[in-house]
């Protein structure tokens, strides 16, 4: 079992990016080697027997996590990205924000048809991230076996959004 006191190591940023929010910073875990190691072979400890094809990370942290994840696992990596930062020809999905909208890409092709994905992010707060990634596998016809993250903050009800489109949601820290 861990020994590594994983919550300890991330730190509260209050006020960022806007007053009022208490900003969960994973850069004080990702920068201690054992925070680290420990962090992703607990998440690849849920991944493994799901027996995924490929891990798909949503930006930006999700890159970190997924990638390290992916390495772990000896799967391929995928990245979801911000509209108009992937080079190659992109499919996408908008989604709702507080205020205004946002687009995730992701490269053409790259999401094969009955792929089983899993979705990695630092961080799930109301899901709206999660479940447009999860949209955009979907769009492709793969399947997104889990949402994984390392951060759930459950009073902002993600887990409960994601677990109704039927998306089975895990994460190490709640
Ligand atoms: P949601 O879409 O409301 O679930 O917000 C989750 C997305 O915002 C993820 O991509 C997170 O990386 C990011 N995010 C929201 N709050 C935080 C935080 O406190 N720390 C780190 N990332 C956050």
């Amino acid at each position: 079992m861990s020994t590594v006191d994983l919550a300890a190591l991330v730190r509260t940023i209050p006020d960022f990016p806007k007053p009022g929010i208490q900003f969960r910073d994973i850069t004080t875990l990702l920068a201690d080697p054992a925070g680290f190691a420990d962090l992703i072979a607990r998440l690849a400890r849920i991944a493994r027997p799901l027996d995924a094809d490929l891990i798909v990370g949503i930006e930006a942290r999700g890159f970190i996590l997924g990638a390290a994840l992916a390495n772990a696992l000896g799967l391929g990596f995928v990245p979801v990205r911000k509209a108009g930062k992937l080079p190659g020809k992109t499919v996408g999905v908008d989604y709702v924000l507080e205020y205004g909208t946002d687009r995730l890409e992701v490269h053409e092709g790259q999401l094969a048809r009955g792929a089983r994905a899993i979705l990695v992010d630092d961080l799930i707060a109301t899901g709206g991230t999660a479940l447009a990634a999860a949209q955009l596998v979907r769009e492709q016809a793969a399947t997104v076996l889990m949402a994984l993250f390392a951060i759930d903050l459950p009073d902002l009800g993600g887990r409960t959004a994601l677990e109704a489109k039927g998306i089975a949601t895990s994460a190490i820290l709640a």
